[in-house]
């Protein structure tokens, strides 16, 4: 791993809340991004990270992240495009969900148990992911990222409210000595 770990942004930070540009080039900028994105996720201890989670307003997640039978799977997506089973055709997992930009809460989202996201990896090339389990989820959670979304504007208000409660709690924590 030659990436770099960079900060994780957090909550409030505009990026997180605006829509991501498409990638229009795979050169090598692209390339140093994804690798410092895979450090970032590792060392924040993620099983997924977008690309405005480390500030960078482009199309592009990368995850290592199991499946429903428990297989880790390894990749990136540049600008992912999510199919989801058709409504009647759906099963929704009720799993808590957390995110390493609302540091220490987790709450219940209700998403369909199968995902598959189309995209591009770093050269260019088509790929299709097909997930299952918390790797289904996982897709949902970053495509929604690169929407500009977090999870939390998934959540009834009273849900969020509470959330949003213990994350200032831990960010007022003062640092221990
Ligand atoms: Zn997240």
């Amino acid at each position: 791993m030659t990436g770099t770990a960079r900060p994780i942004t957090l909550l409030g930070t505009p990026v997180l809340h605006t829509p991501c540009r498409p990638v229009e080039r795979f050169d090598d900028d692209l390339a140093l991004l994804v690798e410092d994105m895979f450090a970032s996720m590792y060392a924040a201890k993620g099983v997924g990270l977008a690309a405005n989670q480390i500030g960078v307003d482009l199309r592009v997640f990368v995850y290592d992240c199991p499946d429903a039978d428990d297989v880790y799977r390894k990749g990136v997506i540049v600008n992912p495009a999510l199919e989801l089973p058709a409504a009647q055709d759906r099963n929704v997992d009720r799993g808590d969900e957390g995110c390493l930009s609302v540091p220490g809460p987790r709450a219940a989202v209700g998403r369909p148990d199968l995902a598959t996201c189309h995209g591009f990896d770093v050269a260019g090339e088509p790929v299709t992911v097909h997930g299952t389990g918390v790797l289904a989820r996982c897709l949902q959670h970053e495509t929604d990222h690169l929407n500009g979304m977090l999870y939390i504007d998934r959540l009834p208000a009273e849900v969020r409210e509470a959330v949003l409660a213990e994350f200032r709690e831990g960010q007022s924590v003062p640092a221990q000595p």
